[in-house]
């Protein structure tokens, strides 16, 4: 099955070359082309009990590369599940722009109640 990381490494250099990408998608492809290969170096682990060693190559670390946010989002969703009521209902998450981050904050209830389509 092809990943993210196949279509980027095979075809990235020519989509970048017919279309302009901003600095942040240039660095994320740039991230997620090289993640886990010889390009961001390695380390290597050693099992200070067996003394065995396991050598990796290092990850990108970027917020949208699918190999590095997996188990983030895993750890997420098992900690949301620790906040699920004990009913049936919908957990809707979304993002907003963040230019509207300070007046969500300074409007909470009414601006949640017109999210929640009872207002
Ligand atoms: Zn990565």
């Amino acid at each position: 099955m092809a990943e993210l990381q196949d279509i980027f490494q095979n075809y990235g250099k020519n989509y970048r070359e017919k279309y302009k990408l901003t600095l942040v998608q240039h660095k994320a492809m740039s991230a997620i082309k090289n993640c886990r290969t010889a390009q961001l170096g390695g380390h290597k682990d050693v099992c200070e009990s067996c003394g065995n060693t396991k050598i990796s190559y290092n990850s990108c670390r970027n917020r949208h590369c699918p190999k590095c946010q997996t188990l983030a989002k895993e750890r997420w969703i098992e900690n949301q599940k620790t906040n699920l009521l004990n009913i049936g209902y919908f957990h809707v998450v979304f993002t907003i722009p963040d230019t509207l981050n300070l007046m969500m904050y300074q409007n909470q209830k009414e601006l949640y109640t017109l999210l929640s389509g009872y207002a």
